[in-house]
């Protein structure tokens, strides 16, 4: 297995491929590789995203099958189901790199602004549970003046950031292996805008991407 450092890497490479509308031979290849994925899979990266239907994590960092392992649920939230799904990964794959992903325009962030704002408005319970995982991630920063796009720019890096801390420190097993084995959680924002995945939290210094 690759390690973090590699795989981030990898996965700057990809995104940088599908930015430019540049599709990947390999991608296109490993189609051809489908029978090797029946006896097992080593996916380098495991990604934490929105289920938002414009942001296909496998098509924004151009790779194929068996490459990433993908959780996706409204918000990119945390629950117990997700640590276990990153934790699964980890220990039965060998993954060394964890990222939540979020993205500009993101629906559950506005959905979780509009509950802040409009307490009378009741949301489903299905909802809520995803809203009320949002709220401690933007509730602060709502009172700031601040014009809506900035707001919502800043709560979306918010709830991404308060989300790979849940990570970090939501699971025994991923405290260890990140301690003694080398897993790395990041943050990254996806722009809708540009195509161009911004790895902006907990990226060792030397992978900084310039913006
Ligand atoms: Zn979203």
């Amino acid at each position: 297995m690759i390690n973090a450092l590699e795989a981030l890497s990898r996965l700057q490479e990809g995104n940088k491929r599908f930015a430019t509308g540049i599709r990947s031979l390999d991608t296109m290849l490993s189609q051809a590789h489908k029978p090797d994925l029946v006896a097992g899979q080593a996916p380098f990266a495991v990604i934490l995203g929105c289920s938002d239907s414009r942001v296909p994590v496998e098509i924004v960092f151009d790779q194929g099958l068996g490459d990433l392992f993908v959780i996706r649920v409204a918000g990119n939230v945390v629950a117990s189901s997700q640590i276990g799904s990153v934790e699964f990964a980890a220990e039965s794959f060998g993954t060394r790199l964890v990222v939540v992903m979020g993205h500009s325009r993101c629906g559950a962030i506005s959905a979780t602004l509009d509950a802040i704002r409009n307490p009378e408005c009741k949301n489903t319970r299905g909802l809520s549970s995803i809203v009320n995982r949002i709220r401690p991630a933007v509730e602060e920063l709502i009172h700031e003046g601040e014009d809506e796009a900035t707001l919502k720019h800043r709560a979306v890096r918010s709830n991404v950031r308060m989300a790979a801390q849940s990570l970090r420190s939501g699971s025994e097993l991923l405290e260890r292996l990140i301690l003694n084995e080398g897993l790395l959680v990041v943050g990254a924002e996806y722009s809708l805008e540009t195509g161009l995945v911004d790895f902006f939290d907990g990226v060792p210094a030397e992978m900084r991407t310039e913006k």
